[in-house]
């Protein structure tokens, strides 16, 4: 990612119930991003169901969109490993990222180990790997940051300086997830900050601070641009409003004016 350039992911997660509607969300995009003069300072990914991936693909055709996945098998390569998607038939299929340890992959069951396994196997297909962290709740001792901390670490695992390129953190509080109100500007540049100097302190300065750290969890229109201003996030992890065009595109231009 270019310094400055903001990302912005839409998971559409189990949606839509047929194609059509996914089409429609991917022309409105395109269309959105042709009017905007400031799409240049943005890189927009989707990550629809893997069953759409190449007809999104297709759609999207030559437009400065990429596709990407919600998840990837922890096995490797192909085998008997039935109803599972692996790192390298998502890359072969055109995907260019892989969302990895989503709460809600973590919330059925999903661990640590397994989170680090698909991280290193998405960087070993070149796949850019998005990873998911954040706290459940929030207690005023501050034992999240800890939490943070040792969630970052043990995703990354292993993971050689020279594949940190391909390294998104999305920093999800799993409390604001699905929820009314996304975290506060002002509590989420606390964390972004946190999780910036964690980076810097393990990878080094250069190395560390070009990982983009992403916010996530009922971002929407009204609240897009103070966090990614006062938030000091390099883009956006977006769920509900990725799957309404018209909030999508908004957001989208909000963050490029940030
Ligand atoms: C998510 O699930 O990653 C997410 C951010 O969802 P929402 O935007 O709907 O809170």
């Amino acid at each position: 990612m270019k310094k400055g350039k903001k990302l912005i992911v839409g998971n559409w997660k189990m949606n839509p119930a047929a194609f059509a509607e996914g089409k429609g969300l991917i022309l409105a995009l395109k269309k959105g991003m042709m009017r905007m003069k400031t799409a240049k300072g943005v890189e927009i990914v989707v990550c629809p169901p893997n069953i759409y991936l190449r007809d999104v693909i297709k759609t999207i055709g030559k437009a400065k969109i990429s596709a990407g996945v919600q998840d990837i098998s922890v096995f490797d390569g192909v085998g008997s490993k039935t109803g599972s998607t692996s790192a390298i038939m998502s890359k072969n299929s055109g995907a260019k990222v892989a969302i990895i340890g989503h709460s809600e992959r973590r919330q059925a069951g999903e661990t640590d180990a397994e989170v680090n396994k698909k991280v290193l196997l998405a960087l070993a297909a070149g796949l850019r790997a998005i990873v998911c962290i954040g706290e459940k709740e929030r207690h005023s001792n501050g034992d999240y940051l800890q939490f943070i901390r040792t969630q970052i670490s043990l995703a990354l695992e292993k993971v050689e300086k020279k594949d940190l390129a391909n390294i998104v953190i999305a920093y999800e509080p799993v409390w604001a997830i699905g929820a009314k109100e996304a975290m506060t500007p002002h509590d989420l540049h606390q964390m972004s900050l946190y999780i910036r100097k964690m980076l810097i302190e393990t990878y080094g300065a250069d190395a560390g601070a070009a990982i983009p750290v992403l916010y996530g969890g009922s971002v929407s229109p009204e609240n897009a641009l103070g966090i990614v201003r006062d938030g000091a996030v390099d883009g956006l992890l977006v769920g509900r409003d990725s799957l309404n065009a018209a909030n999508f595109i908004e957001i989208v231009r909000l963050s490029s004016i940030a």
